[in-house]
């Protein structure tokens, strides 16, 4: 990757690393005017912060330089883009870049299977294995177009770990909290757990299609997908899912029984870190997405999307789209799919005030009648 401009040449530009320890950064710089300072600068494409180290120079040019990925996490799969920056003894500064490199979770010996834009990439199993998993994606794709429109412009990479372990270590050390899968929209990558097995397709056709929703919503939504409500950006990935988790609904009939529904007002910004209280949180979301669309329809869904990602808040975003704010929508699921009786417990917990109600209505017209008698007798 050798590049020269005004002041500088920097050759031999070259890495190596092992994901989630370190990163060698290598190249020679060379100048007709002598280097007084070289410094590296390096970052993570999706995020703002640059990271910039000053550099020592072999008699040579050649420099090395060895970042601690293990202090510093870097997230799985992100393009990191780096520059070399010099200043020459006659005072003129110069850079030679930028250059880019993927951060692959290079841990694993990946094998790979691509169909137009997606690849699905894995370490265990066979190619039936991988087929399965590029059929669950083509699948995926043609359920996900009937409601958003499908974006393959740009790659889409799959990841399949064997096991819950290997990704999250790769989460932990890319800096991310412990999830189920992850997708990271922004750069078309969706990550999993899935091993081979009797039930592998079905494990494939429930998992792929939901990490690719996540990808497709960003690419119709841009920037505004930022601002999906979690409830509704999980919810849809759940229902895209060809085969739906079928321990949801017992979930939902046992929290629904036991009064610990978690309200969707409280589902906006992100799901509870307790595992538990989010599995719930991921069975309710889909529960609801499912019955907004069997109300409003495909069209009730992307108009949600749409009022969100335009940056209305959790409750103004729902009265737009749908013309209900959140609460009464929240509480129409409750009554319609878990047949809660929502009016009948409001209204039990009312009637003692419908009765103090009654009685101080009742005693003016006692009064009254009290009134109108003594007149009476007065007249008479
Ligand atoms: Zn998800």
């Amino acid at each position: 990757m050798p590049q020269a401009q005004s002041g500088f040449t920097a050759t031999n530009v070259n890495i190596s690393y092992t994901f989630g320890q370190q990163i060698t950064f290598l190249a020679r710089l060379t100048s007709n005017i002598p280097i007084q300072q070289a410094t590296l600068s390096f970052r993570n494409v999706s995020e703002q912060n640059t990271r910039v180290v000053p550099l020592t120079l072999n008699a040579d040019g050649s420099t090395s330089y060895q970042y601690d990925a293990s202090q510093h996490l870097l997230p799985p799969f992100a393009t990191i883009e780096f520059s070399y920056q010099a200043t020459l003894t006659d005072g003129q500064s110069a850079t030679s870049g930028p250059f880019y490199f993927r951060y692959d979770d290079n841990r694993f010996p990946w094998k790979t299977l691509s169909a137009e834009s997606v690849t699905v990439h894995w370490y265990n199993g066979d190619n039936t294995f991988g087929q399965a998993a590029l059929d669950a994606a083509r699948a995926g794709l043609q359920n996900i177009s009937q409601t958003f429109p499908i974006s393959l412009d740009t790659p889409v990479d799959i990841y399949i770990y064997s096991t819950f372990d290997d990704l999250t270590s790769s989460l932990t050390l890319g800096g991310k909290q412990w999830e189920a899968g992850h997708a990271d929209p922004s750069i078309g990558v969706g990550m999993l757990a899935a091993a081979p097995s009797d039930t592998q397709s079905i494990d494939l056709q429930r998992l792929v299609p939901h990490e690719l929703t996540h990808i497709m919503l960003y690419r119709s939504l841009g920037g505004g997908f930022n601002h999906l409500p979690t409830w509704l950006e999980e919810g849809i990935a759940s229902m895209e899912e060809l085969y739906p988790n079928p321990d949801y609904e017992n979930a939902l009939e046992a929290a629904s029984k036991n009064n610990s529904l978690l309200s969707f007002e409280d589902l906006c910004v992100s799901f509870p870190a307790d595992s538990g209280r989010a599995y719930l949180a991921f069975a309710e979301s889909q529960s609801f997405v499912r019955f907004l669309r069997d109300q409003y329809g495909n069209t009730g869904i992307v108009a949600l999307t749409k009022a969100y990602a335009d940056g209305l808040d959790c409750d103004l975003g729902a009265t737009r789209a749908v013309g209900m704010p959140l609460n009464q929508l929240d509480t129409r699921w409750r009554e319609t799919v878990l047949k809660q009786n929502v009016w009948g417990v409001a209204s039990r917990n009312l009637l003692p005030y419908l009765i103090m109600l009654g009685l101080t209505l009742i005693v003016p017209v006692w009064g009254a009648i009290g009134v109108f008698t003594a007149g009476r007798k007065n007249a008479g």
